[in-house]
């Protein structure tokens, strides 16, 4: 969708000003787009109708091109039609009660031992509760995953009762203390009676705080079908969008939310359990334009780095003193984040590339050698760097000449598209928030 997208801004990114012919042109190839991405037709027509209105009615900036300004207006109301801004996730309640539904394969197990994991970093003591009576292996997986965040999982495999196991485990939270319980529940291939009636069953014994309706963003306009049938017998409190870090079609977002009116209050990106991010409208609508998702991006390195120092480097990078110094301390943070192609795949115009990339954990293994063998002076100084200077480096790192040079290069690009983006007023928003 994203490049779809990018094309068809190239449109009119060489226009002067906002038109009538060229927004009708631009309006044309984002429906296209967005129909591709398994938007529903009328909610893609409907969409952009509204953004032709506005872009119309805009008065042309003489600060911005007219790209930039169509940009900004889809962005506003992409953003706008997912619901504008991140929604309240419920857990009040002792103990809160969070119901996870959704067909097998979604990635509710998962999801589930991720919610507790997110809720344990944020000083909840959360019960995972296996009621997924069908399949003993899934007992187990929530076991596991349990183990490997150290959150307690209740599950009783004599009992082929979800409604009865699922009372059982509030009890046994109420017991010790715990004040959110996780019911995790058995999906099938398709929507069927037996799993409807099981989980309506399950909603009405335990009164829960939040209903969230999984569903994997892979599945395109069979993920809509799939919510409303869902939501038609649930009435379900929110959505979790899965597998966003696969060739995923971000139209699942924007036509679950249009058809059925319910929120998206979670995303799942790896299979990893801190792979999960609260759904914020406007960072999906930047990521669906494929400019990144720079917020998040900044938010992770600042969950793992003091602000102070990423105040530092933002400054830094301002000023176009990025050296090499700050980029092996970044090494180190992006290390500590985890994975490389997460990280890389958020930054604006990397997307793409990097999804075909086969990145190894110690990616950066040649790199840190070779800032390890600059002097301190020459870490700070890029400039002064000369031939002489580079045979050395690479004596010291074990590299061939030609690497270090490369590197160098590759550094000096990196300084030039921070520098880009500096000016850039979308890649401004780095500084905005
Ligand atoms: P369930 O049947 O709904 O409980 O689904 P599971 O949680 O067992 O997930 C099904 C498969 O999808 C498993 O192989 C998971 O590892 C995988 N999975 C779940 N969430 C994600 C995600 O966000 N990204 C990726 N890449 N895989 C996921
Ligand atoms: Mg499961």
């Amino acid at each position: 969708l994203s490049e779809r997208l990018e094309s068809a801004f190239k449109n009119i990114k060489g226009q002067g000003r906002i038109n009538e012919l060229n927004i009708a042109n631009t309006v044309k190839d984002i429906r296209r787009a967005l129909v591709d991405a398994d938007v529903n037709y009328k909610i893609a027509k409907d969409f952009t109708d509204k953004v032709k209105d506005k872009a119309l009615g805009e008065k042309v900036l003489l600060s911005v091109s007219p790209g930039q300004q169509m940009v900004k207006i889809v962005q506003d109301e992409l953003t706008e039609l997912m619901g504008g801004k991140a929604s309240e996730f419920n857990i009040t309640g002792t103990p809160a009660v969070i119901l996870i539904a959704g067909l097998q394969g979604s990635g509710k197990t998962t999801f589930s031992g991720k919610l507790a994991n997110y809720l344990k970093s944020q000083k909840k003591s959360p019960l995972l509760v296996a009621a997924d009576i069908y399949r003993p292996a899934a007992i187990d997986q929530l076991h596991v995953l349990g183990e490997q965040i150290q959150v307690d999982v209740y599950s009783d495999r004599e009992n082929k009762d979800a409604v009865s196991i699922a009372k059982a485990a509030i009890a046994e939270a109420k017991a010790k203390n715990k004040n959110v319980v996780i019911i995790d529940t058995a999906g099938r291939l398709a929507v069927d009676e037996v799993m409807m009636t099981e989980v309506a069953n399950i909603k009405s014994a335990v009164n829960p705080t939040e209903i969230l309706f999984v569903v994997d963003s892979m599945t395109g306009q069979d993920a809509v079908n799939t919510a409303k049938a869902f939501n038609d017998r649930l009435d379900f409190s929110g959505v979790v969008l899965t597998k966003l870090d696969g060739d995923t079609r971000g139209g699942a977002a924007i036509s679950i939310q249009y058809t059925v009116d319910k929120p998206i209050k979670f995303v799942s990106n790896g299979e990893k359990m801190d792979a999960l991010d609260v759904f914020y409208p406007d960072r999906m609508a930047q990521r669906i334009l494929g400019m990144g998702d720079i917020t998040t991006l900044v938010e992770k390195a600042q969950a793992q780095f003091d602000e102070e120092q990423a105040k530092k480097l933002e400054k830094k990078i301002r000023k176009n003193q990025f050296d090499f110094e700050d980029f092996l301390q970044q090494i180190q943070q992006i290390k500590k984040m985890g994975n490389m192609k997460d990280l890389l795949g958020m930054i604006p115009g990397l997307g793409k590339q990097v999804k075909d990339l086969d990145i190894p954990d110690d990616a950066f293994k040649g790199i840190e050698a070779m800032i390890h063998s600059m002097t301190p002076e020459e870490r700070a100084n890029p400039d002064i760097i000369n031939p002489s200077r580079k045979n050395r480096i690479a004596k010291g790192s074990g590299k061939k000449l030609e690497e270090v040079n490369a590197f160098m290069k590759q550094f000096e690009q990196m300084k030039q598209m921070m520098k880009m983006m500096n000016k850039m007023p979308m890649g401004g928003m780095m500084g905005r928030r």
